[in-house]
């Protein structure tokens, strides 16, 4: 007699819920994808993707098309505040400084890679959200809001820093949620503006501002605004369009060409950068993962990271268990919590750092880059490079 695959509800097709999809299917289980958006978003910002994510993808057979997607700037440029190069670092300079495990990557493309390997096997089903949870010991009932209802042996909550799965089974996001006190805005520019060289990545940070322009090859470009702020609620009632042209504003630089191209973008990602501090990441047969159990956020710059090598864990251990459910999920958040715990560490030591008001505090944040950028020390870092490639 043959028994049935174990179901599982993820919530979610970001990278961490298309991940534990394609781990989940490895494994034999039939994984059920549940995402809000009407359809697959692309683009975003981009980010480094390292350490257990990148061995995690080693092992799923993915690093060739996420290798193909991996984004080297000619050159990143450090801009004062009339307009001038501060200094720049070539971009071989660069790819050294990544180290050699590492990629830099848009979360759209890595998303894209996970869906093509993925979405044969797997039903996503777009445009629906969770509405309600319950557990009875041995399953989880799983409401959707197209009015159908799921009974799986697992829900996993991948539905990032404001999870709806959370909040219906662990508690309101404010018991969980600690913010930086920095606002983020990013979203692709149709036009790279004229100050900014066609291949290099662009930043200017001044006042507690940083704006960072990414170019991406055929006029297209990355915006990128992180800022401080007193108050958090405010820019989020504010909104981008009305929060990012009063804070930037007056910067000058590229700053006008962003803002001006800010309206007509498709779509802008705005939030709060906010840590999520969840005491236990599992209740019962439910279970968060990705930022919505931990978002390390982008100070650490692991989220990803963590994303995919904590669902391929979470895989791993759920097929040693196969018969305890809460025995893998105990024993994979035994292993993986001490990891997310450093990195959120991380995250809020460099808060200080990301973008000082103070000129002495920017000029020792940029000392490492500044001394990166002087031709010799660029050349020893390329060389070893070399030697352990
Ligand atoms: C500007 C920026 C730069 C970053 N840089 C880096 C970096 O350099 N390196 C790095 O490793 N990480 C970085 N990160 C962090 C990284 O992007 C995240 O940690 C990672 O994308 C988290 O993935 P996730 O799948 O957990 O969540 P998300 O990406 O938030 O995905 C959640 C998914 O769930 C869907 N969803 C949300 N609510 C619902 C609902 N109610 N019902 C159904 N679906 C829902 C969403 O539409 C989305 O598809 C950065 C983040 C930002 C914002």
């Amino acid at each position: 007699m043959t028994s049935r695959a174990k179901r599982a509800v993820i919530i979610g097709a970001g990278i961490a819920g298309l991940t534990a999809a394609l781990r989940l299917r490895q494994t034999g289980w039939d994984p059920l994808v549940i995402e809000r958006a009407p359809a697959r978003r692309s683009g975003g910002y981009a980010l480094t993707f390292s350490g257990i994510g990148y061995d995690a993808a080693e092992r799923m057979g993915l690093l060739p098309a996420l290798t193909r997607r991996h984004i080297t700037p000619d050159e990143m440029t450090y801009i004062k505040p009339n307009g001038k190069t501060r200094f720049s670092v070539p971009g071989a300079t660069v790819r050294a400084m990544l180290g050699e495990r590492a990629l830099n990557v848009l979360r759209g493309d890595i998303e894209d890679v996970l869906y093509e390997a993925v979405h044969e096997q797997v039903e996503i089903r777009f445009a629906t959200t969770v509405k309600a949870v319950a557990q009875d010991g041995l399953d989880v009932h799983v409401t959707l809001s197209d009015g159908t209802a799921e009974t799986a042996d697992l829900l996993i909550g991948a539905d990032g820093l404001h999870s709806a799965t959370r909040a219906l089974a662990f508690g309101p996001e404010e018991d969980f949620r600690i913010d930086l006190d920095h606002m983020v805005g990013v979203f692709m520019m149709d036009q790279l503006p004229e100050t900014v060289a066609e291949g290099s990545t662009a930043t200017l940070t001044v006042t507690g501002r940083t704006l960072a322009i990414i170019s991406l090859g055929q006029g297209r470009a990355g915006a990128f605004f992180g800022y401080r702020t007193d108050d958090v609620s405010r820019d989020l009632a504010e909104g981008p369009h009305k929060a990012l042209p009063r804070v930037y504003g007056q910067m000058g630089w590229a700053a006008p060409e962003a803002l001006a191209q800010l309206r007509s973008a498709e779509s802008v990602y705005y939030d709060s950068i906010s840590q999520m501090v969840v005491d236990r990441w599992s209740r019962g047969r439910v279970v968060l993962l990705g930022d919505a159990a931990w978002c390390v956020t982008l100070f650490a710059g692991y989220g990803s990271s963590l994303a995919v090598g904590g669902a391929d864990l979470l895989a791993g251990l759920l097929q040693r268990h196969p018969d305890d459910v809460p025995a893998a999920l105990a024993a994979w958040e035994a292993q993986l919590r001490p990891e997310v715990e450093r990195k959120q560490k991380l995250g809020r030591r460099v808060k200080g750092l990301y973008a000082p008001a103070d000129p002495l505090r920017l000029w020792l944040r940029d000392l490492p880059l500044r001394l990166a950028a002087l031709p010799p020390v660029g050349r020893l870092l390329q060389r070893r490079l070399q030697l352990k490639g």
